[in-house]
């Protein structure tokens, strides 16, 4: 059940990169906000920005400007010892669990770690709550002592989870957590975030490049083209009545068993721009099979569209 208190509320949130020739508007005023227990997909192609937007509430990268509000606290008003502790709950469950664990530590002492950053516990009591957390992401307590090459991906990936976890944080970015592994992999991260979830009643952003993963595990979906949010809709809408033509065609490359149940929108066409030089207007004018003149000269805004759907497109309903 979502309570009317916002968890997270990221308002216009900025970050342009800039590199010789210019400059890389890799987050363009994204506004999102997110309850507790909701769990909110960013959705959308490699170099659309979710992954910055992600690091960018985090403060693993400073945004260019913005508002992020946490808990009811405005993170980049927050003075360095206050950050820290507001850290505690906010942690990131990274897509490639073999890179971001170290390889020479083994996994009980990788969990731990943030335990041992934030003070916590004594060396037994650390012991016991790596025992505890590996349980809890299905994983045999005796694995403490074995290094990160002698599991699996999936198994990382669980490693990498019950690091999240540590210090029992109500809100986790779990960025694109399942795409560099198996398909039959897949679902079982994704069922044990959805358990941990129930468990500890955690609050996900879950960024992913396709659509098809976030489809019973995402309660709100935002779609990002080029640095901007094009859609937001509950999970339900946004599936089956998708107002941006780019969610559309998103929607259209998922494999589906019956063809003949495609609803028959125009599938994607083209590279996305580079976000360096991106196209005037609405920057998915090249790649939209229904673009009239005024798209290559005006941007759409984000607007309400009914029924807490946005879309930012002049021809959609
Ligand atoms: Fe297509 Fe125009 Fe809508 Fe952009 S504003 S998505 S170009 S119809």
């Amino acid at each position: 059940m979502l309570t009317t208190q916002p968890l997270l509320q990221v308002e216009r949130l900025v970050k342009h990169f800039p590199v010789s020739g210019g400059v890389v508007k890799a987050v363009d005023e994204v506004s999102l906000t997110l309850h507790p227990g909701a769990t909110f997909g960013l959705v959308g192609e490699s170099g659309c920005g979710k992954t910055t937007v992600g690091r960018t509430i985090l403060r693993l990268i400073e945004p260019s400007s913005g508002r992020i509000i946490f808990q009811g606290r405005d993170l980049l008003a927050l003075k360095p010892a206050a950050l820290r502790q507001v850290r505690r709950d906010m942690q990131i469950v990274f897509q490639d669990p073999y890179a971001s664990l170290n390889p020479r530590l083994r996994i009980g002492d990788a969990i731990a770690e943030p335990l041992i950053i934030h003070n916590i516990g004594t060396p037994r009591s650390r012991r016991e709550r790596v025992a505890e957390l590996l349980r809890i992401v299905g994983l045999d307590p005796d694995y403490a002592t074995r290094y990160p090459h002698e599991f699996s991906g999936g198994q990382r990936q669980r490693v990498g989870i019950a690091r999240a976890l540590a210090l029992e944080p109500p809100f986790i970015v779990a960025d694109e957590p399942v795409s560099a592994l198996d398909v039959s992999v897949q679902a079982q991260i994704i069922n044990l975030l959805a358990d941990l979830r129930e468990q500890f009643r955690l609050t996900y952003l879950f960024i992913s490049h396709g659509l098809a993963v976030v489809e019973h595990f995402c309660t709100e979906i935002g779609v990002m083209y080029l640095g901007k949010l094009v859609e937001v809709a509950p999970t339900s809408q946004l599936f089956t009545q998708p107002r941006h033509p780019y969610t559309q065609a998103l929607l259209e490359s998922i494999p589906v068993p019956d063809p003949t149940c495609r609803k028959g929108h125009a599938p994607l066409a083209g590279d996305l721009p580079s976000p360096l030089s991106p196209p005037s207007g609405c920057g998915f004018h090249p790649r939209c099979p229904i673009a009239v003149a005024e798209c290559r000269h005006c941007a759409p805004p984000l607007r309400d569209s009914g029924d807490g759907h946005q879309v930012a497109c002049w021809l959609a309903r």
